[in-house]
């Protein structure tokens, strides 16, 4: 939880905390790394052993906040994330399961989900697009008379995906 990360390399084993002076005894190798006596310049209170870079530890704290909200799609103050919505497995799998799929498509021998909307499906267009709205995806999935699929099973889908995007 408490996990620092280096602002120049983003490694999360590399940070040291900087020693100026002579210490009384031995520091530990895997928290302190030795400044010697007369350093020019003591601003810096961290530095990375991994790419040698040295800051101070608000700018440690910015990094791992930054990390955290690449990782872990934590808060980063100052930023706000538009998901976009897009296909996904999980949201195929769901669509199949519908009760609305099993009484269409579903009596169809050989159509699933996958064979439609996934990778290698059918209309396998949509499976690397991106919507900002589930407006914007609906109309996209309609083109064409919806390449043959039921409005009522688009709308589904359109639903799943847009219920996965709010809880992820
Ligand atoms: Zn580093």
């Amino acid at each position: 939880m408490d996990e620092k990360y280096c602002p120049g390399c983003f490694s999360s084993t590399g940070l040291r905390k900087i020693l100026y002076g002579m210490p009384a005894s031995e520091p530990d190798p895997d928290i302190y790394v030795m400044a010697g006596c007369t350093p020019e310049d003591r601003s810096a209170q961290m530095q990375c052993i991994e790419c040698e870079w040295e800051g101070t530890t608000a700018a440690v704290r910015k990094a791992t906040r930054a990390r955290r909200f690449i990782t872990m799609g934590e808060d980063l103050k100052g930023i706000t994330v538009i998901k976009k919505l897009r296909l996904s497995h999980d949201a195929l799998a769901l669509l199949q399961e519908s009760e609305i799929w099993k009484s269409t498509l579903g009596q169809v021998a050989g159509f699933t989900a996958e064979s439609i909307y996934g990778q290698e499906g059918k209309l396998k267009q949509y499976w690397e697009s991106y919507w900002s709205s589930a407006e914007e995806m609906r109309s996209d999935l309609m083109q064409n008379m919806g390449g043959g699929i039921p409005i009522n099973v688009i709308d589904e889908l359109v639903g799943i995906v847009q219920k996965l995007n709010s809880t992820t």
